[in-house]
């Protein structure tokens, strides 16, 4: 539990009940506390309540006809957090445990990760609580359709650039810019995840999975360790974990295992490409459940950290997925570096548990960057219109991801041999953050 202080009675009078986002403000302002008390600039600009209230936060009402010919109705939101560094940039989810809290943490969590990034970006996220699971390919069309006749009216390549999150690849990405398009008649860079052939950049499906891995990789390196043969679980098996558990194969890593809302795939000789390609094109590609995968051994309802020891956790799946108790699993498991592909992945007892054993801790603000960086660089072909090769994409992300470890570890020191980056994160974003707040006196 976070203690009684300047900003708590703000956040649970303003945001009543809204506990994810209440968790990702107090792991901040818990590591902020010290740099924002030493300037009295921060404190005139009242900079945390600034930083805990959103922009702006627009919901609507998306309708849609399903394949029976009855009307369904969703609801929609776009938390535009802050524009403070450049243009709101953030993914879109559709799940049904989407609500405003939610969106709210990953809005919040977005600022601070754009701000890491180094590029010009942001922080947004949005989404609807439509459930895709069991839907007809028209159903999905349809209600994107109808998600962006309302959402076009807020974005655009200066205003508010979305991208995909949870349940939004390349395929929602595409109906949506097409019904952009219809809607706008204007050809604009208003949406990244793009397809290559039609306005995207290289690598960017790929980017937040090998940033991941290039971003651990540094982890490592600073800590005298490499990544080639070592054991690694990975949760998940959506965009992030099996392009993470790719580029693992690609630098001779062992992984043990992926998983989905119904179980975990378990490898006990490591997962080998065949079987990897296998994995994506039933999950990517035809939407399909681990459970009907012929390779591996499945166990339905079990998490990686209930089956196998290894040196390396990599939760790819959502947030708060690992609490204490598995948090203690993954301890006993002897894992030594713990990198999050997903947005908060950890309840806040289970961080807490894993940094006071000593498990170097990467936070997805840092270790997950690799995909809005992408996108970054998306919005900067579309505007030049001049796309990069894939070997150009991937040097830029590799060296981004190099120069966020770098500056996650700008602001602190080393303590008992290991860098604490959630921390230095932090510190980092939060002073770029509250240096343009404070430069525009009142926004
Ligand atoms: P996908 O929809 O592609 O994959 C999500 C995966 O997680 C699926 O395997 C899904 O299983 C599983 N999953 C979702 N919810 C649960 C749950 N409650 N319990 C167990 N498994 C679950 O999403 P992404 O890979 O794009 O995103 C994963 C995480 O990474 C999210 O936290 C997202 O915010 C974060 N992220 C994504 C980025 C991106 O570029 N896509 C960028 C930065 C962060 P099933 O298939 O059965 O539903």
């Amino acid at each position: 539990m976070a203690k009684k202080s300047v900003y708590k009675d703000t956040l649970e009078k303003n945001h009543p009940g809204d506990e994810e986002f209440h968790q990702a403000v107090h792991e901040v302002y818990e590591d902020i506390m010290p740099t924002y008390k030493r300037s009295s600039a921060y404190k005139t600009s009242s900079i945390l309540t600034q930083l805990m209230e959103p922009d702006r936060i627009l919901r609507f009402r998306v309708s849609w006809q399903d394949d029976k010919g009855s009307i369904q109705v969703n609801r929609g939101w776009r938390v535009q957090y802050s524009n403070a560094l450049g243009a709101y940039k953030g993914g879109l989810r559709f799940h049904p445990t989407v609500n405003e809290s939610i969106l709210k943490f990953l809005g919040f969590e977005q600022c601070f990760k754009n701000a890491l990034t180094g590029l010009p970006m942001g922080g947004a996220k949005g989404g609807s609580d439509f459930d895709p699971k069991e839907k007809s390919e028209a159903e999905i069309l349809r209600f994107c359709q109808a998600f962006m006749s309302e959402l076009y009216r807020y974005i655009g390549p200066h205003i508010d650039v979305p991208a995909g999150d949870i349940n939004v690849g390349a395929r929602e990405i595409g109906y949506m810019q097409g019904h952009y398009l219809k809607l706008t008649n204007r050809w604009e860079g208003a949406l990244t995840g793009k397809g290559e052939t039609w306005g995207g950049s290289a690598g960017r499906i790929e980017a937040t999975g090998y940033g991941l891995i290039y971003f651990l990789q540094n982890m490592l390196e600073a800590h005298d360790g490499k990544l080639s043969e070592k054991k690694i679980l990975i949760s998940g098996a959506g965009n992030v974990a099996l392009h993470a558990a790719e580029k693992c194969l690609a630098e001779d890593a062992t992984v043990l295992t992926v998983s989905d809302s119904g179980g975990t795939l378990y490898f006990k000789d490591g997962l080998d490409e065949t079987t990897l390609k296998k994995i994506k094109k039933i999950k990517l590609e035809e939407y399909g459940a681990l459970k009907d995968v012929k390779e591996g051994s499945y166990k339905k309802g079990k998490s990686p950290w209930d089956i196998a020891d290894a040196d390396i956790a990599l939760p790819c799946a959502t947030q708060n997925e690992i609490d204490k108790d598995a948090a203690k699993k993954l301890v006993n498991r002897g894992i030594s570096f713990l990198a999050e592909g997903a947005n908060m992945p950890l309840t806040a007892d289970a961080q807490q548990h894993i940094i006071s054993k000593g498990i170097i801790y990467g936070p997805g603000k840092a270790s997950n960057a690799g995909g809005v960086a992408v996108s970054g660089l998306e919005r900067t072909q579309n505007a030049s219109m001049a796309p990069w090769t894939r070997e150009e994409v991937d040097e830029k992300l590799r060296s981004i991801m190099a120069d966020i470890h770098d500056r996650s570890v700008e602001h602190i020191r080393r303590s008992d041999g290991i860098y604490h980056y959630r921390k230095g994160a932090n510190i980092y974003a939060f002073t770029k953050l509250a240096d343009a707040l404070v430069a525009y006196g009142i926004k």
